[in-house]
């Protein structure tokens, strides 16, 4: 099993630390900034392998070629965005796996918020790294992509088993409720997830991971096909992506 550290950055991200205690190998999922990173491998005693990029955003990346000119380190992105992804060395497209220690990583390729966005996925540690795809309560803005490509991404991560940990790289999930309880005005399951969340934030503790259970019957952008979101849209037995696209655009001028 990773072990999974979260630190919080900048404004609302979230850089993730992993480490694989059996082969004894470290990785960071989008380090944004390097100190932080640094504190925490010093407090641990590790040494960093690995950085995974999901996009080429800055605050996703920024951190990657000082991480590397002082450790070393290997940095895994997406083939199709190796352009953009500084100090790329190994570049995989969709379905490509790699080891991380005795934890094997798969490679999803979710276009949408950026066209080479990819997620991370530790199937044995029950572990998604979205980065900007899916929020709790929320997706990734279509700064990129189309409404069916961000769709047809969301279906793949929806096909996940539901105790998948969502691990995603902001920390948007208070401002994400308002929207969702503007849409579904009667989920007992979000109107509960929201007070679970202000609690959370009241202690300035992250609402992150989530399930995807959780986000299944919270998150609007994932419940497109439930009547009750079509029915709140006035858009009762229309086409998912349609629907979504829908919700999304209504998000963009909340
Ligand atoms: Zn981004
Ligand atoms: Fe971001």
């Amino acid at each position: 099993m990773l072990e999974i550290t979260q630190l919080p950055v900048l404004n609302d991200n979230y850089i993730y630390l992993l480490h694989e205690p059996d082969a004894a190998i470290t990785g960071v999922v989008d380090p944004a900034v390097a100190t932080p990173v640094l504190k925490a491998l010093e407090s641990q005693h590790h040494s960093l392998d690995f950085i995974l990029n999901t996009h080429h955003h800055s605050d996703h990346v920024g951190a990657n070629l000082e991480l590397k000119a002082l450790t070393g380190c290997t940095i895994i992105g997406a083939e199709k965005d190796q352009k953009r992804i500084p100090g790329i060395d190994q570049k995989l497209s969709h379905g490509q796996c790699f080891s991380f220690g005795i934890e094997n990583c798969e490679i999803f390729e979710t276009p949408g918020h950026t066209s080479g966005h990819i997620c991370f996925y530790f199937a044995n540690s029950d572990a998604l790294f979205c980065g900007d795809t899916v929020f709790s309560m929320g997706c990734g803005r279509l700064f990129e992509g189309s409404a069916e490509q961000m769709w047809t991404s969301l279906q793949l991560i929806k096909s996940l088993p539901e105790t998948t940990k969502i691990y995603c790289a902001h920390e948007y999930t208070q401002a994400n409720g308002v929207f969702a309880a503007s849409i579904e005005r009667d989920n007992p399951a979000l109107e509960q997830r929201i007070i679970e969340v202000n609690n959370l934030r009241k202690d300035n503790l992250p609402t992150v991971p989530s399930t995807l259970s959780q986000e299944l019957s919270t998150n609007p952008f994932l419940r497109e096909q439930c009547l009750s979101i079509q029915q709140a849209l006035n858009m009762e037995n229309y086409p998912a992506v349609e629907v979504f696209a829908e919700l999304r655009k209504r998000k963009d001028h909340f």
